[in-house]
C-alpha cells in the first residue's frame, strides 16, 4: 500500500481563485453581452512585454547553445557566476553580500516553499494575516500545522494580524517564535515597512534566536527613498535573515521564471544536539541534490536586466505599473473609499464601504462595474472588509476601471 502525505488532506481546497473563476463564469453566462467588456484586476500577474534587452540576451544565449563550440550543458546548481555577481553588484551595493551568498532558482514561489526542506519539524512559525498563501500551504504540506478552523486558520501557526491600525506591518509578538515570514512591499496589502519597523523585527529575531524569511519580490516598486529595499540594510539582519527576490514582477519574468535567495554566512540554526549549523551550507547542499540550475538562456536574460538598456527598460515598466497604481488610488479616494498601498507596491488595498464584506464588494464590482477584483478575505481572516486591485494592467484598462468606479460606486 502506497501511503500518501496526509498533511495534504488538511489543505483548504485552493478556495480563492477557483471561487473567483466560478463567480465570473456565472456572471458571464447570465450576461453574455458584458463578457467582452469585463476587466480583470484580480490576479497578480504582469501584463506588459518582456524588455528588449532581456529578449536580445536570451536569443543570443539560445544561439550559443546551437553551436557545438559554445554549447553548455549542466550549469552550476547554485547559478552562473555572471548572474550571481551582477546581482551582488547591483542589488546589494555596500550591503556586504557577496555573489557566493546568492542562489539562483526558477522563481520565488518555489524557493519560499522549498526552503522548508532545511528546517526541522518543531519550529514555531509566524505568518502575517493577510498573507501570500504559499507560505501557509507549504507549511501545511510539510506537517508544520494541525487542521484549519472555520476561519481557515491552521492550528500551530502564529498569525500576526496586519490592519489599518498597524499600517499593515505586524506588531512584535509577545510569544517566542522561531521562523517569521515577512513580505515588504506586501502582497496583498501593498504596504511597505519602514526602517524602524524592520529593525524591531531584526532585534526580535536576534533576541529570540529566530530566522526571518524576507520576501522582497516587490522591491523594484519602492518609490520612497527612505523605505528599505533589502532586509540587509538593517543592522543585524546578516545574522538572522534570508531574502527572497524574483525577476517576475520587475522584469516581467512570470512566464520566464527566475529568482534567487540570498543567505549570508552568519545565519545559523540549531541541530538536535544544539550545534550551530550554517543555513547557507544546508541550502547549498539541498540545491546540489534537488536542483540542476535555472536554464542558461533565462539566466542570461536575467543578467541583461542589469545592463544599461535593461535598467532603463525595467524602470519604464515599473513607472508604467506605478502610474496605474496612482490612478487607481486616486479614483478610489475620489469616490470616498479608504485607500492603502499602491505607493511603493503595485497593489492598491481598499476598505470596503461600510457594511459590505469582501465578497459583497467583489460581487458589486463584478455586477455593477464589470471589474474583477480580489476579495481581501481570500488572503486571510484579517483581510475581511478589504479588496485588492492589481495595477498590473494596460493604461487603457486602468483608465476605464477608474471611470467605471466613479460611475458605478
Ligand atoms: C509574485 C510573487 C513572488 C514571485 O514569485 P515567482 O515564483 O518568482 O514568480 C514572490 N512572492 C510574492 C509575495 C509574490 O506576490
Amino acid at each position: 500500500m502506497a501511503r500518501i502525505n496526509d498533511n495534504f488532506l488538511k489543505l483548504k481546497a485552493g478556495y480563492l481563485f477557483p471561487e473567483i473563476g466560478r463567480r465570473v463564469g456565472a456572471f458571464t453566462q447570465a450576461n453574455p453581452d458584458k463578457a467582452a467588456s469585463l476587466i480583470k484586476c484580480g490576479i497578480g500577474d504582469v501584463t506588459e512585454a518582456l524588455p528588449e534587452a532581456v529578449r536580445e540576451a536570451m536569443h543570443k544565449a539560445v544561439d550559443e547553445l546551437g553551436n557545438r563550440d559554445t554549447f553548455r550543458g549542466y550549469g552550476p546548481e547554485q547559478g552562473y557566476d555572471f548572474l550571481r555577481e551582477a546581482i551582488a553588484d547591483n542589488c546589494y551595493v555596500n550591503l556586504n553580500i557577496s555573489a557566493d551568498d546568492i542562489f539562483i532558482s526558477d522563481g520565488s514561489k518555489c524557493d519560499s516553499g522549498n526552503i522548508l526542506d532545511i528546517f526541522g519539524q518543531d519550529n514555531k512559525i509566524a505568518i502575517t494575516d493577510p498573507v501570500y498563501p504559499v507560505y501557509v500551504d507549504t507549511n501545511v504540506m510539510i506537517g508544520n500545522t494541525g487542521d484549519a478552523d472555520e476561519n481557515g486558520r491552521y492550528e500551530g501557526l502564529v498569525y500576526l494580524p496586519c490592519t489599518a491600525e498597524n499600517n499593515f506591518v505586524p506588531a512584535i509578538p509577545d510569544e517566542k517564535v522561531d521562523i517569521i515570514y515577512l513580505c515588504y512591499p506586501n502582497n496583498p496589502s501593498g504596504a511597505s515597512a519602514t526602517r524602524e519597523q524592520l529593525a524591531a523585527w531584526v532585534n526580535y529575531a536576534k533576541a529570540n534566536d529566530a530566522i526571518i524569511l524576507y520576501d522582497a519580490a516587490y522591491e523594484a516598486f519602492i518609490q520612497d527613498p527612505d523605505v528599505p529595499r533589502s532586509i540587509y540594510e538593517i543592522e543585524g539582519a546578516h545574522d538572522c535573515a534570508l531574502e527572497f527576490r524574483s525577476f517576475s514582477k520587475n522584469g516581467g519574468f512570470t512566464g520566464v521564471r527566475c529568482g534567487y535567495i540570498t543567505i549570508p554566512d552568519s545565519v545559523t540554526g540549531a541541530s538536535a544536539s544544539g550545534e550551530r549549523i550554517s543555513i547557507k551550507q544546508l541550502w547549498s547542499r539541498r540545491t546540489s541534490t534537488k536542483f540542476n540550475g535555472a536554464s542558461y538562456p533565462v539566466q542570461r536574460g536575467a543578467e541583461a536586466i542589469f545592463s544599461e538598456a535593461g535598467k532603463k527598460q525595467v524602470a519604464e515598466l515599473v513607472a508604467h505599473y506605478m502610474g496605474n497604481a496612482k490612478l487607481l488610488r486616486e479614483a478610489c479616494s475620489e469616490i470616498g473609499l479608504n485607500v492603502f498601498g499602491g505607493e511603493n507596491a503595485p497593489y492598491v488595498w481598499v476598505a470596503c464601504p461600510e457594511g459590505l464584506t469582501s465578497w459583497d464588494m467583489f460581487d458589486k464590482m463584478l455586477e455593477e462595474a464589470n471589474v474583477v477584483i480580489t476579495p481581501g478575505s481570500g488572503f486571510g481572516a484579517a483581510g475581511e472588509g478589504y479588496f485588492r486591485i492589481s495595477a498590473f494592467n494596460s493604461r487603457e484598462n486602468v483608465i476605464e476601471v477608474c471611470t467605471r468606479l466613479k460611475n458605478h460606486l
